[in-house]
């Protein structure tokens, strides 16, 4: 489906939004102290754009659930004091109120919310009329239809400085992220909208404070606008996600290891480059003709199989394959993952292909 949109460049009042956007501070605003303090240190450091949950959706009740409007008159005092731009998350109608009424500068839906339609639409309902830049983070679960109908009620409400935040998706496999990065998503997300800002939340993909660096640079690698990075003045004592948050020295340490790498290709040796990609095709077709093969010979099995009346799905067989392939795939230095991946999709069409072949079979009998 084509997205109509109608976006202007994602800005802020007097401040031009370089690549890469920082936006930092901590999970949640606990105490005013807290979050003046790690804004003066961030603001120090050249930060200006502060992000703090003052509304906090927590799995769990009985957890932190964030201060409340409460926190707003801080909010507007690290404005007055450190001339940071303000971000919060809204979830609701009143978060939206509440949040221009003390001149906060961006807001952003959750992941939480941007899973529930209502609750987008009741955001965007209460946004209208206002010009205030919005991000909408990527929904929990891994659909990008889901983000983009957020992101299109916001721009119908009339809001045009839209950024997109990719804070990666839950799984109920434990993995070594919090929530899995998907990068094929925000990759997608990018094709279908090329002229919206992505930036990447690498504190909410990867819970370790260790780990936001090779996060945030995978990000500029694929060329995404700006970086989302919860920061706590002392981040061992947050009330939430203290596994993740880097103190604002840290920060400063990430962005500047940081490599930007040039997004386009006019100005580097392109005979390389074409060179490179002709290989790439060469072997691409070399691989599809395999896979012709392969299922030429999945469909004499299917045959077979028919004539000998045996059931397609042979589990001994199938383990056997997997487990080959998968120390096949770790002596070739490859990911075992990746080949796993490949290969069950590789059965499920073998599967399917025999499939047809039997029901072709029985029809002619
Ligand atoms: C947050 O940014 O603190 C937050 C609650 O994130 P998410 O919506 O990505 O879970
Ligand atoms: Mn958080």
């Amino acid at each position: 489906m084509e997205q109509q949109l109608d976006l202007l460049p994602l800005a802020l009042p007097g401040l031009e939004l370089k690549r890469p956007i920082v936006i930092s501070g901590p999970c949640s605003a606990e105490t005013e102290e807290q979050t003046l303090e790690t804004a003066h240190a961030l603001a120090k450091r050249g930060f200006k754009i502060f992000r703090a949950g003052i509304w906090k959706p927590r799995t769990r009740p009985g957890a932190f659930e964030g201060v409340g409007t409460k926190g707003l008159p801080w909010l507007k005092k690290v404005k007055e004091e450190t001339g940071m731009y303000i971000a919060v998350e809204v979830a609701n109608a009143n978060h939206v109120y509440e949040a221009l009424k003390f001149g906060v500068d961006m807001l952003w839906i959750g992941a939480r919310t941007t899973a529930n339609p209502f609750a987008v639409q009741e955001v965007a309902d209460a946004l209208a009329g206002s010009d205030v830049p919005v991000l909408i983070k990527n929904p929990v679960n891994p659909d990008l239809e889901l983000w983009i109908g957020a992101i299109e009620r916001v721009n119908r409400a009339g809001i045009k400085r839209i950024g997109a935040i990719h804070r990666g998706f839950s799984s109920y496999d434990k993995t070594e992220f919090r929530n899995n990065p998907e990068w094929p998503i925000p990759i997608e997300l990018r094709r279908r909208i090329p002229e919206l800002p992505i930036i990447t939340d690498p504190s909410h993909i990867t819970g370790k404070s260790e780990s936001i660096y090779s996060l945030s640079q995978e990000a500029m690698d694929m060329n995404f606008d700006g970086l989302i990075i919860e920061s706590h003045i002392c981040p061992e004592k947050a009330w939430s996600d203290a596994r993740q948050q880097v103190t604002p020295e840290q920060l400063t340490e990430i962005i500047s290891k940081l490599v930007l790498r040039r997004s386009k290709i006019g100005d580097t040796p392109r005979v390389t480059l074409d060179e490179l990609r002709q290989k790439i095709d060469k072997l691409d077709n070399q691989l599809l003709e395999i896979l012709k093969s392969r299922m030429k010979i999945s469909e004499a099995i299917g045959k077979y199989k028919y004539d000998n009346n045996i059931t397609i799905l042979q589990n001994r067989r199938y383990d056997e394959v997997m487990n080959n392939r998968k120390t096949q795939a770790e002596e070739a230095g490859l990911s075992s993952e990746f080949v796993i991946r490949v290969f069950e999709h590789i059965h499920e069409e073998s599967i399917n292909r025999q499939n047809v072949i039997m029901n072709k079979e029985l029809a002619r009998d």
